[in-house]
């Protein structure tokens, strides 16, 4: 006889980004689906890394992190948001934000919590929140520019006690960003029920056209409430490597790293090794990384100018552009993406697969971290499409 298998996900299928990716291959097309570098890291990184294979870091790291990597973290808290995180006690180093994310949950969500999540979210929050048994509570951001929906919100919060809210800032996929008056409003508001904020801010370097990533590190007020969760994949070119961290108050930390123990215990040694050494050495990397993603979001949607098919939205920050399509009778944007893989041999996201419920807004989201040769390639495939053989 079959197991029950009484699935914690019943609904749960394969993620839209390998669903796309998978596709993007299987067609030959041009991958800005799913959201990674189609360009290599930084070469003294290899470097690095091969430093650290044969110089002995192949064991066990420190549960929490290696030393050397929260020390260089800490270094880059206190230079961009002023923060003072305590190596030994505040700084976590996980396998990629997504564990973080999934860690911090698991450390605080008990069954029944609820857990508010605005939509579009990335893919992971809401199943997280139900496998630890939360309540997911959906709230949508208001289009066309994905503000916070206030009056709701406030509305929510005075009805409903919220264990925790999750907030993502710079926004994946809308590309939005949070003021200062934003994080603190959030404060204000989820201060009554003393909620906790897990902030997921994995593109804080991927803010644009001379703005600042507004962190809520730099708010005390904020910071005690707060799990602020940062991924080096999108910081240093390498999403494979799947390091990422999280910063919070010595309390909150020690809840985290009880759960990280058990889940992972530590994290690729000659890995954290590499990304120390490169975070001490090359500051500059990280300075100028805002520049180089602007350069080519400005150069896709130059090149995507006056397209009768697609019409951008404005974009701050994060590897990401939507765009509004005409669905040339297609039925819904997941079968509107799915033609355009085949038809012009560009893979793109739908975005209804943000939302929980598949609402669809009609929108794409297009991936700019690419070299800038695939960017002028992907654009002039949207334009006129996969050329055909000339007959003969
Ligand atoms: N949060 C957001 C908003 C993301 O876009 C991503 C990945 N692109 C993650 C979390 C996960 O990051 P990581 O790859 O470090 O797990
Ligand atoms: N975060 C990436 C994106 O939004 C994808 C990560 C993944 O494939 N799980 O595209």
């Amino acid at each position: 006889m079959s197991p029950d298998l009484n699935s914690k996900l019943p609904d749960a299928g394969i993620s839209i980004f390998a669903h796309m990716t998978a596709l993007a291959n299987r067609h030959g097309a041009i991958n800005l689906a799913q959201g990674f570098p189609d360009f290599a890291p930084p070469e003294q990184l290899f470097a690095y890394l091969d430093e650290g294979v044969r110089s002995g870091f192949n064991q066990y790291a420190a549960m929490p992190g290696l030393p050397q990597l929260r020390a260089a973290i800490a270094r880059r808290l206190e230079y961009r948001y002023g923060c003072a995180a305590d190596p030994e006690t505040g700084i976590t180093v996980t396998a990629g934000a997504t564990q973080a994310i999934y860690t911090a949950i698991s450390a605080f969500v008990r069954p029944g919590d609820k857990v508010l999540i605005f939509e579009p979210a990335y893919d992971s929050y809401g199943p997280a929140v139900r496998i630890n048994g939360g309540q997911a509570l959906y709230l949508r951001l208001e289009l066309p520019d994905f503000s916070i929906p206030w009056d709701s919100l406030e509305q929510l919060l005075s009805t409903e006690t919220v264990r925790m809210v999750l907030i993502n800032n710079p926004h994946n996929p809308a590309g939005s960003i949070l003021s200062a008056d934003d994080l603190l409003r959030i404060g204000e508001l989820t201060r009554r029920h003393n909620s906790l904020l897990l902030w997921d801010e994995v593109y804080d370097l991927l803010v644009f056209d001379g703005n600042r990533h507004r962190s809520a590190l730099e708010f005390p007020t904020l910071c005690e409430r707060s799990i602020v969760v940062f991924s080096i994949g999108k910081t240093l070119h390498n999403t494979g490597w799947k390091i990422g961290y999280t910063v919070a108050p010595e309390a909150l930390s020690q809840e985290i790293r009880k759960v990280h123990q058990f889940m992972v215990f530590s994290v690729n040694t000659p890995a954290q090794y590499a990304v120390a050494r490169f975070l001490e050495s090359h500051s500059e990397f990280t300075d100028d990384l805002a520049q180089f993603y602007q350069t080519r979001r400005d150069l896709f949607l130059q090149c995507m100018r006056g397209h009768p098919d697609f019409e951008f939205l404005p974009c701050h920050g994060s590897y990401f552009a939507l765009a509004r399509f005409q669905s040339a009778g297609r039925t819904n944007d997941l079968a509107y993406a799915e033609h355009l893989v085949a038809s012009r041999g560009v893979a793109a996201i739908p975005v209804s697969a943000f939302y929980h419920d598949a609402y669809d807004p009609g929108l794409l989201r297009f991936c700019f971290a690419k070299k800038e040769e695939t960017l002028h390639e992907a654009a002039r495939l949207l334009w006129h499409g996969i050329s055909r053989l000339p007959s003969s």
